[in-house]
Parts: C-alpha cells; sequence; structure tokens
C-alpha cells in the first residue's frame, strides 16, 4: 500500500517537475480540484483513485486521503467533475474509429495511437454479442474508458457506441447507460429475396425511421444514429445504397453514418478478400453517395483490411468511420503466446473445442486444417500463429469461451496486468498501421 502524503506535499507547494514515476501516480491524471488534487496510481495489482477532497468517492481513508477502487460509483464522479472523461457525440468530425475493447484492457494502447494522429476515437464499443459472451454490461464498457481516458490525460474526447444494436429495449438501455452513439443493424429487416430494392429494404427503412422517431427526433439524448445494413450475405450495390439513402433523407431520418455491405470478404481479424478492382469502383461510388447526401461511410469489420485501407482512404478523402473490434483481442493473446506459452497452448486448446459452437455466431471460413498442431510448435514458434489467418479466427471468434473459463480468465487478466506495457506498446503499433492507413498520414512522433 503506497503513501501518498510526500507527492501531495510536493503538488501544494507549487513543485515545477513533479515526481509521479516514484511514487507511482500516473502523470497525466493529476487534476486540481478546488484546493486539492485528485489523481490515479497504480498499485501494482491494481489502480486507485487518490483524491484529497473527503466524501467524494467512496473508499478508504488513508492518511487524509480517500483512496477509491475503479468502480461504477467512482467511474460517475470522474464523468462528473471532469466532462472530457465522459462519452460525447464524435461521428460530426473528419476521421472517427471505433476501437471495441472487449477485455476493459485495451484503451491505454489505443489512446496512444489515436494521440498521435487526427483521428477521433470511439473508446468504447461493444454489441448484445460482445457483451454477452464477455460477460460485460455497457456501463463496465464505458466505465472502463472513462478511467483510461482520465488515467492518460486524454482531453480529446471519445465516443461510445451501442453497437449493432437490433431492438427498442436495447437502444433505450444503450443510450440511459451514456452511450453517444448507436448503431442501428437493420439485418433482421431486409428480404433479399424480394424482386427490387423497395421490396429488400423496405422493411429496413420503416424499422430505421420508427427508432429514430423514438430516439433521436426529439433530440433528448446527446447521441448520433449511425445506420448498418452491412450484416447480409449479399453486397449492398451502389444503387441500393442511394436508394437506401435517399427513403430515409426523404423520411426526416437524420445519420451520421452508413455501413454497407461491401463487395468481396470483410472477415474478422484477417485481410479482406476479393477483387481490388471491383472494390476500389465500388467504393468510389458508395463514396461518393455518402458524401452528396453529408454524412459518412463507415466501414465495419475493419480490422487488420490492411490491402484495401489505401484504396478506402483515396476515396474517402480524410472523411470515415472505421470499425474495429476483434483485433485488440487478437493483440492481448499475442501478448500471451509471447509472454506466457503454458496459458497460451491452454487457451488454444479451450479455443479448438469451442470453435464449432462459436462459429454460430460469426461468419468465418476458417479452414482448421492450415492449424498446426500445437504439440508440434516450440514456445518460440507459438507467436507466429498471429500471422495465420485461421489461427486467428480460430481465437478471434472463440473469445467468450476462453473468456468465460474461470481459471482461464483469472490467469489471462493477471497476466495481461503485467504485461500492461506490453500490450500498451502492441496495440499502439498495430491500431497505430490501421489509422495511418485509412486516414493516409503518417502518425506523429
Ligand atoms: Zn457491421
Amino acid at each position: 500500500m503506497r503513501d501518498y502524503t510526500g507527492f501531495i506535499r510536493e503538488y501544494a507547494s507549487g513543485a515545477p517537475r513533479l515526481d509521479c514515476a516514484r511514487r507511482g501516480v500516473y502523470p497525466g491524471s493529476v487534476n486540481a480540484l478546488e484546493g486539492g488534487v485528485v489523481f490515479m496510481a497504480d498499485e501494482g495489482e491494481e489502480d486507485v483513485l487518490v483524491c484529497t477532497h473527503p466524501g467524494l468517492f467512496a473508499g478508504q481513508e488513508r492518511g487524509g486521503l480517500t483512496v477509491a477502487p475503479l468502480n461504477h460509483g467512482s467511474a460517475d464522479v470522474l464523468r462528473r467533475l471532469f466532462p472530457f472523461a465522459k462519452p460525447a457525440p464524435v461521428l460530426s468530425r473528419d476521421a472517427t474509429c471505433g476501437v471495441g475493447d472487449r477485455l476493459g484492457i485495451a484503451s491505454p494502447g489505443h489512446i496512444r495511437a489515436f494521440e498521435a494522429s487526427d483521428v477521433s476515437p470511439v473508446l468504447a464499443q461493444q454489441s448484445m454479442r460482445e457483451l454477452k459472451l464477455t460477460n460485460r454490461s455497457f456501463a463496465d464498457v464505458i466505465d472502463a474508458a472513462t478511467f483510461s481516458v482520465f488515467r492518460a490525460g486524454y482531453r480529446g474526447g471519445f465516443g461510445a457506441d451501442g453497437d449493432h444494436l437490433k431492438t427498442p429495449e436495447d437502444i433505450f438501455l444503450a443510450l440511459e447507460t451514456g452511450c453517444s452513439m448507436i448503431t442501428l443493424d437493420c439485418s433482421d429487416h431486409i428480404r433479399r429475396e424480394a424482386p427490387d430494392a423497395r421490396g429488400i429494404y423496405g422493411g429496413a427503412i420503416a424499422f430505421a425511421k420508427r427508432i429514430y422517431d423514438e430516439f433521436f427526433a426529439a433530440g433528448g439524448y446527446a447521441a448520433e444514429l449511425e445506420i448498418s445494413i452491412d450484416e447480409t450475405d449479399a453486397p449492398t450495390s451502389p444503387e441500393q445504397h442511394r436508394f437506401i439513402a435517399r427513403e430515409l433523407l426523404s423520411r426526416g431520418v437524420k445519420f451520421a453514418t452508413l455501413a454497407p455491405r461491401f463487395c468481396g470478404e470483410f472477415q474478422k481479424g484477417i485481410d479482406y478478400i476479393g477483387g481490388l478492382a471491383q472494390f476500389e469502383r465500388e467504393i468510389e461510388i458508395h463514396a461518393g453517395i455518402a458524401r452528396e447526401h453529408g454524412y459518412k461511410l463507415s466501414i465495419h469489420s475493419g480490422s487488420d483490411k490492411f490491402s484495401v485501407f489505401p484504396i478506402i482512404a483515396k476515396h474517402v478523402q480524410g472523411r470515415f468511420h472505421l470499425k474495429t473490434a476483434g483485433t485488440s483481442w487478437l493483440e492481448a493473446m499475442r501478448v500471451v503466446a509471447e509472454t506466457d506459452p503454458a496459458l497460451y497452448r491452454a487457451c488454444h486448446a479451450k479455443a479448438l473445442a469451442s470453435f464449432g459452437e462459436a462459429k454460430q455466431y460469426y461468419h468465418v471460413t476458417t479452414n482448421l486444417g492450415n492449424v498446426p498442431p500445437l504439440e508440434t510448435l516450440s514456445d518460440g514458434a507459438l507467436p507466429a500463429l498471429f500471422e495465420n489467418p485461421d489461427a486467428r479466427q480460430l481465437i478471434h471468434i472463440t473469445y467468450g469461451f476462453i473468456l468465460g473459463d474461470g481459471t482461464l480468465r483469472a490467469r489471462l487478466y493477471a497476466l495481461w496486468r503485467r504485461e500492461r506495457r506490453a500490450y500498451s506498446d502492441t496495440l499502439f503499433a498495430h491500431i497505430g498501421r490501421h489509422l495511418a492507413l485509412i486516414a493516409g498520414k503518417p502518425l506523429r512522433g
């Protein structure tokens, strides 16, 4: 247990350079507060909030200070005191990117990548499927982002996305919890078998209109709307995209972003599969339609689509919303393979055992025959599995099963806590590569 009185004395004396590192204090988190101070500190196994004002945070009194745990109550206090720690609508900015953090530990690395780019982050972004599979709530996800933003002292503003929501109940819950955007998944209302575009998308348009009127028209929530029609088998043709945009806008539905289903395959956690020439022809038209109608194109399943990012960058001209999620989980597992081979082997075995069931949740064409049996691999060869598309997808879609195993979960979180610097470095590089390519300019620094 640390003693912060020396640090507080130094702070109160107005010392020009605070010795944060020696005292475990995160330098970016030091914030003045009515004659006192509040900051976050690293106590080894966990981080804590320290505050000189009694009674603000619910925690332990230690030498005249409150030392509070990072729980929902503490997050609420931070959001009330510091507006930058609260989700805000960001989609109206030119370049935005959602980075799902299924584990609640990825934001430190994500924030470093965003700080080095001109792209604005949606740090909290989870679908109901992800929440269910990771046993988390919207509040957990937003709280994790709030703490990371406060810890880093990131003041650029960040969004929170209730991703791929399909029902009024889920949308209400997400908005009430503080999500600053909703991604409305219209896929259940698309009739693929219908003869024309009106027949295919009529139901989806009516559904979007109903949700818009119920939650957005009155402006009661500080939240933006994304329309998603990407979770279907057939690509959205440019003609269909234009039809949907016009129908929605003519009905008064205002939305910030729209996610078509592009041609080719945008499978989870691996590069684009398909012809680049057709992709380029179509993305140029899709981007033009979005520009013409005043919203941004949203690119879903954007993890690791390195071969098409430069093409997208060329046509969206700096205005886009990109979504990634699974790749940050994969990078967390890469850290496991690099630092605890025995634990990685146990997770891999769990993934193989649950693959059949996990496939019901995700569209992938994984061939397990391309994943080498682990008994044939040395410990040093394990990290290279994360360069193998089939191994990536195996680990990508089985996260719910790996994390659902209590023993594995406890060992994993203990390791990620120990290796938090390595995970942050890995994500900075990996998400940074995404941001640089899609924004069409290198990271700063
Ligand atoms: Zn999607």
